[in-house]
Formats: structure tokens, C-alpha cells, sequence
């Protein structure tokens, strides 16, 4: 099974310093951890605030991720951009027509490639605000591979591609274009959970994602997508960046797991660009380990009581 790691890197305010690099605790742990395990990420920079803040910022960006060979590839937040003309506040690409779309992609595309992004040839739309129109836009633009999907519709995820590819969950191409989920586990407690639990560092614990990616590839999936963002490795406190230790160590484990078992593989959504045998089954629904969810839900409840605790 091919294992993929994604990361959005974005800025909502310009602040990149406090909101991408921390001081070494976001982009650059993200990239040090990937160079430990001599594996390559795939990182979705958020192109639209070149046009209101300008290029150098993510010029810093690209430059980095080039020089540690991590793979660049397309991310959106419409909600962002300065262009003349247009003017967005929800934030969810997909709202927007079909004609906007194709604006916004070959802008933030020309941007990111003049910010030094050689080799870009896929796309993901902010909290995945994707629809078949997102498609036709990346047609038009020439990106082939899109990473759009994901089943679990909590944290304001807004994908609407889940039910346009014949493989549920899973790698699947339609009309020429791929798409790489985040994956995403059956809740052993949808009551608490809800019905889906997507692969992302912050939302799962450890034991449930390497025990989930071992049910995976035993299930016969083609590949595992994983999701995470700079921001999930700090936090701010009394004005500066501390590390959120939890996290830190979710993402070394996973990255140690997949490494280590035969049967899986690092790959980069710039390496599947060009796979050819992709099945159209759906594989089956996979569970996530009751014990371990149990776990990690019993982890967060003594957080909230550290906290309220002052620990
Ligand atoms: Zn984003």
C-alpha cells in the first residue's frame, strides 16, 4: 500500500512567521521529520496570498520545501486573495462558478510557479471546497491530480467529490483526473466520533492510526492519504511558540510505522501522478480499533482536566 502524507500550509492573516514557520515548530519540524524517515511529503501551499501580501513569504516557502526535496504542489483559500474584481468571504471554493474557479486556479498557479514551484501538477482546495467544477477548473489549468476527497464531513470539511469517483475512499480516477483521499476509518464510536474518522495527525491518536493503516493494507486499499498543516505541531503561549508535544510524536510514530512495515511505502502525489493501474472497486469499509479510539478519547478528556486544572 502506498502511504501518502499531505500537508496545507497556508496564512489567513499574512503572518506567516507565526503561522507557518514558528520559529522552526511548523514547516521546518514537518520537513525535518519527513528527512529523518529519508521520505518525501507532499506539501499543498496556499498560493492566493501572494496577491495580498506578496510573493516573498512564499517564495521562503518553496525555496525550503525545494532544497529538502519535499514535493510543492496547489492549495486555494479564495477567502485570501486580492484581485481586482473579486471579492470573497466564505472561503469555500465550490461556491463559486465554474468561471471563477478557472480564474482563481490559473492565478494561484502562475503564482506559485513564480515563487519557484517547478514541478506542480495537482490540487486541493481549502478544507477540500471541492465540486465537479473544481474539476473542469483543474482541466483548464492542466493539473491532472486532484486530493480532494474525504468522507469524514466534520471539521469543516466540504468536499463535494465524494460520490463523483467509482472507488470510494480510496485512489480512483474520473475523466482523466486521479484523486488521492484523506483517508478515512468507520468510527468504532459514532456516537462520540461521528460515523467517519479521517486520517489527520490532530484528529487521531497513534495506536489508531498505525493499527488503521495496518487494517488497510490488509484490506486491499491501493493507498492511504494522511492529512496535517503546519499549525498542529505549536501553540502560542504568553507570546511565543511551544511545541504540542502530542502531535510531535504522532507524526515521528507514523512516519517510523509505515517505514518499517514491508508492505507499505512513502510515497509523494508528484510520484502517483503517473500510475496506471488504478482499480475502479470501492475496497471495503475499514474500522477503526475500538481500544485504541478508547484511548485517545480517554487522552483528551485528561487534557481538558489539565487544563482546566492550569497544568
Ligand atoms: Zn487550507
Amino acid at each position: 500500500m502506498d502511504v501518502i502524507l499531505t500537508i496545507d500550509v497556508e496564512s489567513y492573516t499574512g503572518d506567516y512567521a507565526r503561522e507557518v514557520f514558528a520559529g522552526g515548530l511548523g514547516l521546518d519540524f514537518i520537513v525535518q521529520a519527513c528527512r529523518r524517515q529519508g521520505m518525501v511529503g507532499t506539501f499543498f501551499v496556499e498560493a492566493l496570498g501572494a496577491t495580498r501580501w506578496g510573493r516573498e513569504p512564499l517564495q521562503r516557502i518553496v525555496a525550503d520545501l525545494n532544497a529538502a526535496g519535499q514535493d510543492v504542489q496547489l492549495h486555494l483559500h479564495p477567502v485570501v486573495a486580492r484581485i481586482e474584481g473579486f471579492e470573497d468571504h466564505e472561503d469555500v471554493l465550490c461556491h463559486r462558478d465554474r468561471a471563477t474557479q478557472t480564474m482563481l486556479l490559473a492565478r494561484g498557479l502562475a503564482e506559485l510557479r513564480a515563487c519557484g514551484a517547478h514541478n506542480v501538477l495537482a490540487f486541493r482546495a481549502g478544507d477540500l471546497g471541492a465540486n465537479v467544477d473544481t474539476l473542469a477548473a483543474m482541466e483548464a489549468a492542466g493539473l491532472r491530480v486532484s486530493a480532494n476527497r474525504d468522507l469524514d464531513q466534520k471539521s469543516s470539511i466540504r468536499s463535494r467529490l465524494n460520490d463523483h469517483f467509482p472507488a470510494r475512499n480510496d485512489l480512483s480516477r474520473r475523466d482523466g483526473i486521479l484523486d488521492i483521499p484523506v483517508t478515512a476509518l468507520r468510527s468504532p464510536l459514532p456516537m462520540l466520533d461521528g460515523p467517519w474518522r479521517h486520517m489527520e495527525i490532530s484528529a487521531m491518536g497513534l495506536g489508531e492510526m498505525c493499527h488503521g493503516l495496518d487494517r488497510l493494507a490488509r484490506a486491499g486499499y491501493a493507498c492511504a492519504g494522511i492529512l496535517t498543516h503546519p499549525g498542529e505541531f505549536f501553540r502560542q503561549a504568553g507570546g511565543r511558540c511551544v511545541p504540542i508535544a502530542k502531535n510531535c510524536r504522532r507524526l515521528e510514530g507514523v512516519l517510523a510505522h509505515v517505514g518499517r512495515r514491508p508492505g507499505m511505502r512513502w510515497t509523494s502525489v508528484a510520484a502517483m501522478a503517473a500510475r496506471a493501474d488504478v482499480s475502479s472497486a470501492s475496497p471495503p469499509d475499514v474500522r477503526a480499533p475500538l481500544a485504541w479510539s478508547l484511548a485517545r478519547l480517554a487522552g483528551q478528556a485528561l487534557d481538558r482536566v489539565r487544563v482546566k486544572l492550569g497544568h
